[in-house]
C-alpha cells in the first residue's frame, strides 16, 4: 500500500507569508497550434511538501543536490502529536520507544488543513528535542508545520541544531488518514544547485 503524503502544488497553494507563489505559464500550446503543450513555473522551493537544503540558513551549507540522499529513503515512524502549537519537547515522546527509528514523521492537526490554508499556529521543534532524537539516532525530522522554528523565529535555532547534528528534515508533509505506525519512507530532493530547497514527493509504503 501506498500513501501519498504531498501537498499539491498549485497556483493556489498556501506559502510563507511573502513568499513567492506558484504559477504556470506556456511557452507553446497545442490549441495554438504547435505540436506540444510547453509550460514554465514559478516557485519558491519552500512550496508544499519540502526539505530544507542547509544553504536555506548556512553561507556555506549544501545545496539540494549535496543534501545526503540516503536520509529521505528507508524506515520511518509516523508519531501523532496532540499540540496545536508552541515548541515539542523530548518530555512529549519520552513514552514512545524510539530504539531503531531514524526517521521520524510528526503528524499533528494541520495536516487537516486544505492545501490552500495557511495554519495559524502550528507545533514545532525545540533545540532539545533535536538533541535528544540526535542521541538516540533519529536522522530525518518530517513535519506537517511549514518550519521547524517558530513562525517569527529569526535565530532558527532547530534549523542550525539540524545542521550541526547532520539531520535533515522535511516540511508540509501532508499525513491526514495515515495511522502511527512504521512505513517505508521515500522523498527524495531533486538535484537542484544554488538554491535553498527542494520540493519532495513523499510517500510511504508498507510491505
Ligand atoms: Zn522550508
Amino acid at each position: 500500500m501506498l500513501y501519498d503524503i504531498t501537498r499539491t502544488i498549485s497556483s493556489t497553494t498556501a506559502v510563507w507569508p511573502g513568499d513567492a507563489a506558484f504559477s504556470a505559464a506556456y511557452v507553446y500550446r497545442l490549441e495554438r497550434g504547435y505540436a506540444v503543450n510547453l509550460t514554465t513555473m514559478t516557485l519558491s522551493p519552500h512550496t508544499g511538501t519540502h526539505i530544507d537544503a542547509y544553504f536555506h540558513y548556512e553561507p556555506d551549507g549544501a545545496h539540494p543536490a549535496g543534501m545526503p540522499l540516503e536520509a529521505y529513503i528507508g524506515p520511518a515512524r509516523v508519531v501523532t502529536v496532540k499540540q496545536r502549537g508552541g515548541a515539542l519537547l523530548p518530555d512529549d515522546f519520552s513514552h514512545l520507544d524510539l530504539t531503531g527509528v531514524e526517521r521520524l514523521l510528526l503528524h499533528s492537526w494541520v495536516s487537516d488543513l486544505p492545501d490552500d490554508r495557511w495554519p495559524p499556529e502550528f507545533p514545532y521543534l525545540s533545540e532539545e528535542l533535536i538533541v535528544w532524537l540526535a542521541a538516540r539516532g533519529v536522522r530525518l525530522i518530517g513535519l506537517d508545520s511549514p518550519s521547524v522554528d517558530a513562525f517569527d523565529s529569526t535565530e532558527l535555532r532547530c534549523h542550525h541544531a539540524l545542521n550541526r547534528y547532520k539531520m535533515v528534515n522535511i516540511e508540509l508533509l501532508q499525513l491526514r488518514g495515515v495511522t502511527d505506525g512504521d512505513y517505508e519512507l521515500i522523498a527524495l530532493p531533486l538535484k537542484l544547485d544554488a538554491v535553498c530547497g527542494s520540493p519532495v514527493r513523499a510517500v510511504l509504503r508498507t510491505a
